[in-house]
């Protein structure tokens, strides 16, 4: 679509769409926004025009608050109509036609609406943060998904003169959108937030590599990747627990069914194996155990109870 040229009865007909009860003109009070563009933003990624023709579908219906922080829940606009708008006079920094993703939204004229529908009047509530989901994340100079592949190109570095950047392709869904204060987008007054809470791991070898070859990382990039090591340090301290938690078993059954070994010596070995194999091992010597003991493993057997064959678990 590349056109906002709609009349008022068609914007109204829209609208009632989403709504339990019609709406009348009166009641509405409508506004447009400009959800994001084709340019490179300050991540090194920008929009294909298709991405912006799939996401004029996708946010129609979408809602969006005016504030993070200020407003109560009533406060807020539904997206009802898309379309995308270009300047031919203007190029990207790629030399595309400079294209925009706007969209058309409305919000109930009420009391506790005025504050909220005078700022946008006003022109304050301009910039707006946007989430959507894409599949794809284009290497601009070698067409690989860094999505799924690392290439060797860094974002925000020139290759024989062409700026490598992300292009955002093959959108998958759009979240809800809101005002915010610090636009990303350099445009639009757009920052995007893909798949919010979805756990994605970290492609920390892009960051590390970006910052080795001496290129900026950017506050919220170290904020991400701090957050990240914290995450996973944690998990490494659940793991090492776990670990102990059957080297300390498997002593135990070693105690068991080769007491003639020296248990110390023999779990110290084990702690330089991975889990998978040290679950296996406890696991078999749980049932070893059980064979000698068939009640309680707890105790430690006397000499003459020890005929298991310990030649298993030397290792
Ligand atoms: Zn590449």
């Amino acid at each position: 679509m590349n056109s906002n040229i709609l009349s008022a009865e068609k914007e109204l007909e829209l609208i009632n769409n989403h709504t339990r009860t019609p709406l009348t003109a009166d009641d509405v009070y409508t506004f447009t926004l400009t959800l994001c563009d084709n340019e490179i933003d300050r991540d090194f990624e920008c929009f294909s025009l298709k991405s912006l023709e799939k996401l004029c579908e996708l946010f129609v219906g979408k809602t969006g608050i005016a504030d993070h922080s200020m407003l109560a829940k009533d406060q807020t606009a539904r997206i009802f109509y898309c379309y995308t708008e270009t300047d031919p006079a203007k190029k990207t920094t790629k030399g595309e036609a400079y294209t925009a993703l706007k969209a058309r939204a409305y919000t109930l004229r009420n009391e506790s609406n005025n504050d909220f529908i005078a700022s946008i009047d006003g022109g304050i509530k301009k910039e707006v943060s946007i989430g959507c989901a894409v599949s794809r994340v284009t290497c601009s100079i070698c067409g690989k998904n860094m999505k799924t592949h690392s290439c060797e190109h860094i974002r925000g570095k020139s290759y024989k003169g062409k700026l490598c950047h992300g292009i955002l392709e093959e959108p998958t869904d759009a979240y809800e959108w809101s005002f915010v204060a610090v636009p990303a987008q350099r445009n639009a007054g757009v920052t995007k937030s893909f798949a919010p809470g979805k756990e994605t791991p970290m492609d920390t070898s892009e960051i590390i590599k970006s910052m080795t070859q001496d290129s900026l990382i950017t506050e919220e990039k170290a904020q991400e990747l701090y957050d990240y090591i914290e995450k996973l340090e944690e998990l490494a301290k659940q793991a090492q627990c776990y670990k102990e938690h059957l080297t300390k078993d498997i002593s135990r059954f070693a105690g068991i069914i080769m007491p003639q070994v020296n248990t110390k010596q023999f779990t110290k070995s084990c702690m330089d194996m991975d889990l998978d194999s040290l679950k296996k091992l406890r696991d078999d010597m749980q049932k070893q155990a059980g064979e000698i003991f068939p009640v309680s493993s707890q105790i430690k057997p006397s000499a003459n109870h020890a005929k298991s064959n310990n030649k298993d678990f030397i290792i």
